[in-house]
């Protein structure tokens, strides 16, 4: 008999933490999950799944406009948000009780509270101490909203998810993934967006030709880009929120959003007190087993602030399960892992940046930019672009990217040729698929001439 309540007490019901337990319990192992919110985590209940539906239903806005190029007459089309909303939460309800469901399926104890540790076998939930031989902390981040006057004034994409009624002016702060694709969202259903950024350029760590693009596509659809732009303060007044930049602008909007990053979910759990290390960040360090500095404390997801995405977080929590209970040692590479923006048009990439690959290689790059067959009848001035960033050496592809109409849906294909290390040679020798936005990347015949590296910033 084990001498704890549980072979493996799991904080946090994300991805990350379900998958680890659900396989823990298929293994055998005596399970249980604690989570204070919803069963799904960020993924399922505030973040990918309810995200990627909004911007499905908003999508629409651009297909009834798309429509009449090829004949259609589409009057009387309108949006109900509330509706949507309320559609996309039922879908999440479902969701939530599948979560639960896989989870007894395996025999483990749901707990519905916050989970504490005291030490490093035992967590408190509801007043009441259970012990674990190993426990996994997956308790994911929030969004980070820096101080400022008027900060009580903003929504972060949460509540963005969930907002009564759509503003008709939206101010969204920030560059990032979730700020481009909320930007996306409403302003395709009809919102007038402004977007905020601190730097030129949006989507850092994305291929400078990506993040050229997305701006210049963003604004074709109306999106206004704010660029070198803080904002000072935000005060309600009776037209609405009064947004003053540090140079003085003022814009007035009826809702304003900030997608400033997110931070590890680390604070009140108890994690320093149970002698486990946090990085600087607040993240909880992990060694490749995803172990901490606690020998029987271990942490998948973002709460590790690794790659922080969701397929990233159910492979970490996967090969925990692996490794400690199926006797199977599995370690995640983390090269190559492809990720999509949702943004419209929207971006994915796998492999290394022109930036990144110029520090270690000499390169051939690949680009085509073309106009959608699509649009050349409905007659939208939206343009695709693709690169390939080969390595000159050896002829391998260490980059894809692009933005355009299913460029995540495309990417994960060749996210699969990365791994196996496919050349430029390859991809030639491939046959497309015609005809398809994707067999561009198979025919791009001519590299682009030489330029300065020095003009490949980051
Ligand atoms: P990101 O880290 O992607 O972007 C944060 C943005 O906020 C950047 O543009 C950054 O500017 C800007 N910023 C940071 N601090 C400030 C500040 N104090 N004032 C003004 N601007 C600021 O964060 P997100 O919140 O968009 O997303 C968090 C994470 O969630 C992502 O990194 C990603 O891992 C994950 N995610 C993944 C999605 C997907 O896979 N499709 C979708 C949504 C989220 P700068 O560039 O200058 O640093």
């Amino acid at each position: 008999m084990s001498k704890y309540d549980y072979d493996l007490i799991t904080i946090g019901a994300g991805s990350g933490g379900v998958r680890a337990s659900r396989l823990a319990g298929k293994y055998g192992a005596k399970v249980a999950v604690i989570e204070e919110s919803r069963y799904g985590g960020t993924c399922v209940m505030r973040g990918c799944v309810p995200k990627k539906l909004l911007v499905m239903g908003s999508h629409f806005a651009q297909h009834f406009e798309d429509a009449v190029g090829f004949g259609w007459s589409v009057q009387g089309a309108a949006h109900d948000w509330g509706a949507m909303i309320a559609a996309k939460d039922k879908e999440l309800e479902r969701l939530e009780g599948i979560y639960r469901r896989m989870l007894r399926d395996v025999g483990a104890t749901l707990m519905d509270g916050r989970g504490k540790l005291t030490d490093a076998h035992t967590v408190e939930v509801n007043g009441k101490a259970i012990t674990a031989d190993k426990i996994l902390v997956a308790v994911g981040g929030w969004p980070a909203i820096p101080d400022f006057p008027g900060k009580e004034h903003v929504i972060s994409s949460n509540e963005a998810l969930d907002l009564p009624k759509r503003p008709q002016r939206i101010v969204i702060v920030g560059g990032g993934y979730i700020a481009v694709e909320f930007a996306g969202i409403f302003n395709a259903l009809g919102s007038e967006v402004d977007l905020i950024i601190r730097s030129g350029h949006l989507l850092r760590g994305f291929d400078q030709d990506v993040r050229a693009t997305l701006a210049e596509e963003l604004e074709k659809t109306g999106i206004k880009i704010h660029r070198d732009c803080l904002i000072r303060s935000i005060e309600k007044t009776a037209a609405g929120y009064s947004v003053m930049f540090d140079l003085g602008e003022e814009i007035i909007a009826d809702c304003v959003m900030y997608a400033t990053g997110r931070m590890p979910n680390t604070s009140g759990i108890g994690l320093p007190e149970a002698g486990v290390k946090l990085n600087k960040k607040g993240a909880v360090q992990v060694d490749e087993w995803n172990r901490s500095s606690v020998e029987s404390i271990f942490a998948v997801g973002d709460v590790t602030d690794r790659i922080n995405l969701t397929p990233v977080a159910i492979n970490e929590g996967r090969m925990f399960a692996e490794t400690f209970f199926n006797k199977n040692p599995m370690a995640l590479d983390y090269t190559n892992i492809a990720s999509a923006v949702f943004s419209q048009p929207p971006v994915a990439a796998v492999g290394l940046t022109e930036a990144e690959a110029r520090t270690s290689h000499k390169v051939r790059l690949f680009i085509s930019r073309f106009r959608p067959m699509k649009h050349t009848l409905s007659g939208r001035d939206e343009r695709t672009m693709m690169k390939l960033v080969v390595d000159k050496a050896t002829d391998r592809v260490l980059g894809c990217h692009m933005v355009g109409e299913d460029a995540p849906e495309i990417i994960q294909g060749l996210a699969v040729a990365l791994k196996c290390g496919a050349t430029k040679a390859q991809f030639d020798s491939t046959v497309g698929i015609h005809p398809t936005a994707a067999e561009e990347f198979v025919t791009m015949r001519d590299p682009v001439p030489e330029k300065d590296p020095a003009a490949a910033e980051q």
